[in-house]
């Protein structure tokens, strides 16, 4: 890959379908989940099945979200994302869709980007639908279980500690005030779909942009992956910013096999000369 190529695609492509995922937000302190090959670093994360029909499934999880939510919800944006919010003020941003749940992006200044798999910092009832804050919540789970406060774990993918060993028995979570129903992050946990309309805004979006541009995602699930197989479809370039490899390496234009905020830090040095 030739220093400047990454420019020279935007330059020709000037309205890209960018989607982001866990490489963007590992500079923030947010671990990722894949290794250089796609394979998994660590135990799969809980699915919507086990979460919604074992109690203990879900203490557990809320356990290790409240001592992951001390560190998770104070993160701040990185060069990445502030490149990416960069390139949408120069008006080359179609749409920008991201696998994250961080809200980075919206931090840093993309503020109509498409959250494909929700928004940790949301939590919503899975009985009567209502949202409330993940902050609101984090108060009642340390309220009710002031002695998980003071646990440190090491920070996993999505807001989650790797806390093992406990006794989640004891953990109490509690239920919807308004209706008693089950109380679930909003985000698409694994074996969940992403709602429909998110996915059909978003591939309008493709439609109407000239290349694709993916920025640290290995494509490894399917919500973003047809993405990538789409804009192949429709005949549209796609370059790829990642480390290691991509599902969609052989559908790729351009890829660019570098940390995202280094693929990335030609835009904001543009910005620090027209400022
Ligand atoms: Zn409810």
């Amino acid at each position: 890959m030739e220093p400047g190529a990454l420019s020279d695609f935007i330059e020709r492509y000037p309205r890209l379908f960018v989607l982001t995922g866990a490489g963007c937000s590992t500079d923030s302190g947010i671990p990722d989940y894949r290794d250089a090959d796609g394979g998994w670093k660590r135990a799969q994360p809980v699915t919507l099945q086990a979460f919604m029909s074992n109690p203990l499934t879900r203490r557990r999880y809320w356990a290790r979200s409240l001592v992951g939510w001390q560190r998770f919800g104070h993160a701040a944006p990185n060069a990445t994302h502030y490149a990416l919010a960069r390139l949408g003020q120069r008006g080359h941003v179609e749409r920008l869709v991201t696998q994250n749940v961080d809200r980075l992006h919206q931090a840093a200044g993309s503020t109509d980007a498409i959250d494909l798999h929700g928004r940790m910092d949301l939590v919503r009832c899975m009985e009567c639908w209502r949202l409330q804050p993940r902050s609101e919540l984090q108060d009642e789970l340390l309220s009710l279980n002031p002695s998980w406060a003071q646990l440190h774990a090491r920070t996993a993918p999505d807001g989650d500690a790797d806390l093992d060993g406990l006794d989640f028995e004891a953990f109490e979570v509690p239920p919807c005030s308004y209706c008693a129903g089950v109380l679930k992050p909003d985000v698409v946990f694994f074996g969940e779909s992403v709602p429909k309309e998110r996915v059909e805004m978003a591939m309008d979006h493709l439609q109407r942009a000239d290349a694709m541009l993916v920025v640290g995602s290995s494509l490894m699930v399917y919500s973003g992956y047809r993405f990538a197989q789409a804009a192949a479809t429709q005949g549209k370039p796609i370059a790829a910013v990642n480390l290691g490899r991509t599902r969609a390496d052989d559908l790729l234009a351009l890829k660019i096999a570098q940390p995202c905020a280094q693929a990335l830090s030609f835009l904001l040095e543009d910005a620090a000369v027209c400022a």
